[in-house]
This record gives C-alpha cells, structure tokens and sequence, in this order.
C-alpha cells in the first residue's frame, strides 16, 4: 500500500468511537460534579514548556519528545502530556489572581505524542484524560483528586485496580533522601545499567524506576524516600493516608514508586491493574502526582498544584476486558424501506422529519429489492421498519412492523410523524 499511517499511530474507526465517545462522556460527567471545567490548549508549544531552564531529566523529555524547528526557526514540541501545557496557560492568562476559584481546577482530553517504541497499550500519539487543580496545597484537595478517579472507574464498571500511592515529600525532604540515595548506590557503580549510572547524580530518584533487572536487584534493599520526610511533609502524607481511609479507598504505599517526570513532590499515586488485558502484568492506566514547583518554572506564583492523566488507549484495552457490556449499540428505531421511486422520496422526507424528533430513523439509499432492504433493516438491529411504496403515498399510511415479531401497526403517517413516540417504543 501507498499510503500508511505513521509507525505508532491508529485510526480510530466507526465500531471503536463509540467507545471513546462514552468513555468522555463519563469522564465529563464526572469532572463536572467535582467543578472541574474544561480546558484546551495547543498541541504544540515552545520547547522549553517541556524543558524548562531547570532541564527536565526525565526519558520524556530528553528521548522521546517530538520537537523541531518551524519555518520561523522557533524550537517547537509536540506536547508529550497535558500538565506543563496546562500550567503555562494558567501562568499566561494569570488565573491565579484574587478573581479566580482556588484550586483552579480544569480537564482536558486529547492527544500526546512521545517517540517510543510501539507497543500494545503503547503508542508515539496517544490520548490521555487529565486533569489539574492549581494552586491550592491542601491533602483534600489530594485525595479529592485521587477519589475522582477512582470514581470515573466505578462509573465505567471497572473493579479489577488498585491504588498505589507514595510520597516525595518537599524539596528538602527531597534533598536528603537525594544524598542518602547516592550514598547508597554508589559503591554499585560499576554493575548498574548504563542508563542508571548517568541518571545517578543527575536524577538518582529516576534510577529507582530502572526497569534493569540487575539495577531492580540493587534497589531492593535502596532506603526509603518515607525515612528522609521532614516534618511537614510526613503530617501532609499522614493526612493524605488518613482522608482516603476516611472515603473507604482502598491504597497500598510503594515506597519504590517514582514518576517519569521531574517536577513531582509530595502526593504521587497509580491506578493499575493486573487484567488479562495487560498479560495479568500490572500496568498502570492512570498516573499523577502532587508538582508544587512547576508553576514557579514557568513563571508563575510559587504555587503547588496536582493533576493525573489517563492513558484512554490502556483503559479501553481494560474496558473491553473488565466489562465488555460498555457499549450497548444504539438501535435503529425506525428504518424506512422503500417499494418505489414514489415511496421512496416520501421515505426520505419522512426520516428528515422523524429526526428532528429526535428519532434515529434509517432507510435504504441503493434502489435494491424491498426483501433485500427488510435483510439490511433486520442486520442493523432496527426496532421497526415499513415499507413504504405507490399505495402507502395514496393512502397516506404505513404499516409498522416490529422486527423479528409478528406485531404489525397501521398508522397515519401525519400522525406518526407528529407524534413518533406514540408507535415506536
Ligand atoms: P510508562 O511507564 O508506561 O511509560 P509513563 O510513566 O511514561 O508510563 P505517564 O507519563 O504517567 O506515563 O502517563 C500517564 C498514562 O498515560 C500512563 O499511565 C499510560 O496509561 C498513558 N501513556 C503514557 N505513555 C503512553 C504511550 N506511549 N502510549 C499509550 N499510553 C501511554
Ligand atoms: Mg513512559
């Protein structure tokens, strides 16, 4: 073939989209009940969103960024996640004055782009549900987050996951457990993994996510990130522990866990689950985390912030696993079959009317036999259909015939037309 999609990108067909449609739906309809608003910014933005002057260290970043120069030499990324996108706009239109609600919380939904290697439940664009709440450094609003998700779940009838969360703790807590972590690895040197041995005083947190097996062996017995919190951020972590118990959460505490991005402090939590859509490997499908030093980054007031983003290719793989029944496919209610030219322009005048009734009306556009067309009503699930011809014009009535049963309805087609619900239930 000619012409293909880029390597690591999909088509998403009629038969899938509903799918997606639903899944937004649900999440809107939950974001909506916690006060979160929708909010789009571009795909693409200036490099150093993503950068920064701090120099992000993170795989995300550093390797699997899509970015390039424009016709203006302007250093451009695909955006690779939601979160540093949404900051810069909220730093921009200054939605951190006196006016605006705090948290400021938003959603969005859409796509990502990362260069890497394709995979199932891994591709370069991919589209993730996020959300954010800036500027508030509250547990509540941690767990608030935590248990929107949680909830999005329930709503899509998924059961098989579980919560895993942990704590980075502030930048001092950071700090030390920073230096013990070097302390620790460091007479390792030689038998970590190449990637490990640069991340080690660049991002020594980073090496704790190796996936190496012999980095994993020398990380067992690493020290706790738990160990090195200070004061304030061990009482904050306590109090986050405390309100998921409080709204019957069910978490486990990895003390392991890191992020993939630098920007991360305090609340860090997963959503994964150990489905048959994922080989029983736990995957995670929702990721987020507490980042109270990316509004400053990028210009902005010395806030904190937290939001997770939703892998939607991941969790539909786990939506057709854990509850196939999703979608239930919205059936025709009356499709139209015409038994000549005559029936068939009153066909097509009777659907356009019955639409703007709000019902899902259908006929046949290709001339073929009237059995041939009762065969495409019946495979298209419709709940009636009527044949319409020369003598349902003159008489100006059709019969409706109830799909795979024996029921049959005269009616007028006027009053069918003006009140459809009355014969199509
Ligand atoms: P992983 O360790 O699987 O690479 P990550 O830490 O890079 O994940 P995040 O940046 O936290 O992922 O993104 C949040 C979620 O977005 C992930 O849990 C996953 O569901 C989804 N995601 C991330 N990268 C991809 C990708 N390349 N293709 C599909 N989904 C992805
Ligand atoms: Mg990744």
């Amino acid at each position: 073939m000619e012409y293909q999609k880029p390597k690591g990108t999909v088509d998403i067909l009629p038969g899938q989209s509903e799918i997606w449609e639903k899944i937004e739906l649900n999440a809107r309809e939950t974001f909506h009940l916690y006060g979160y608003h929708g909010i789009r910014t571009p795909i693409f933005e200036d490099y150093n969103v993503f950068a920064r002057n701090v120099g992000d260290t993170s795989d995300i970043v550093t390797k699997e960024m899509y970015d390039f120069n424009d016709k203006g030499n302007r250093h451009i990324a695909l955006r690779p996640e939601g979160t540093a996108g949404t900051v810069r706009a909220y730093v921009e239109n200054k939605l951190y004055g006196p006016e605006y609600s705090k948290p400021y919380k938003v959603y969005y939904m859409g796509p990502m782009f990362r260069y890497e290697r394709p995979q199932s439940g891994r591709q370069r664009q991919f589209n993730q549900i996020g959300v954010e709440a800036l500027n508030t450094e509250s547990p509540q609003v941690d767990v608030e987050v935590i248990s929107m998700a949680m909830n999005l779940f329930k709503k899509l009838g998924i059961k098989n996951i579980k919560l895993v969360i942990n704590s980075l703790g502030d930048s001092e807590s950071r700090d030390n457990y920073r230096k013990a972590l070097i302390n620790y690895l460091e007479p390792y040197f030689n038998e970590l993994s190449e990637d490990s041995q640069s991340r080690l005083y660049k991002n020594p947190l980073r090496v704790l996510d190796s996936k190496d097996e012999k980095d994993q062996e020398i990380i067992k017995n690493a020290p706790s990130i738990l160990d090195y919190l200070n004061e304030y951020s061990a009482d904050y972590f306590e109090k986050v522990k405390e309100l998921l118990t409080e709204l019957n959460i069910t978490f486990e505490v990895d003390y392991r866990m890191v992020r993939g991005l630098d920007y991360y402090t305090h609340t860090i939590f997963e959503i994964m689950s150990d489905s048959n859509a994922f080989g029983n490997k736990y995957t995670t499908v929702c990721a987020g985390g507490r980042y109270n030093g990316l509004i400053s980054q990028l210009g902005g007031p010395d806030e904190g912030g937290i939001g997770f983003g939703m892998g939607v290719e991941r969790l539909i793989l786990l939506l057709n696993e854990e509850n196939p029944d999703f979608i239930t496919n919205n059936k025709i209610d009356l499709f139209l079959v015409s038994a000549d030219s005559l029936g068939d322009n009153l066909a097509f005048i009777i659907v356009d009317k019955l639409r703007k009734k709000g019902i899902y009306a259908e006929k046949s556009y290709i001339n073929s036999k009237v059995k041939t067309q009762i065969k495409e009503a019946i495979r298209k699930n419709a709940k009636y259909y009527a044949v319409i011809g020369k003598n349902e014009c003159e008489s100006k009535a059709i019969e409706i015939k109830e799909s795979n049963k024996d029921n049959v309805e005269k009616v007028n087609i006027a009053e069918l037309v003006q009140n459809p619900h009355d014969f199509l239930h």
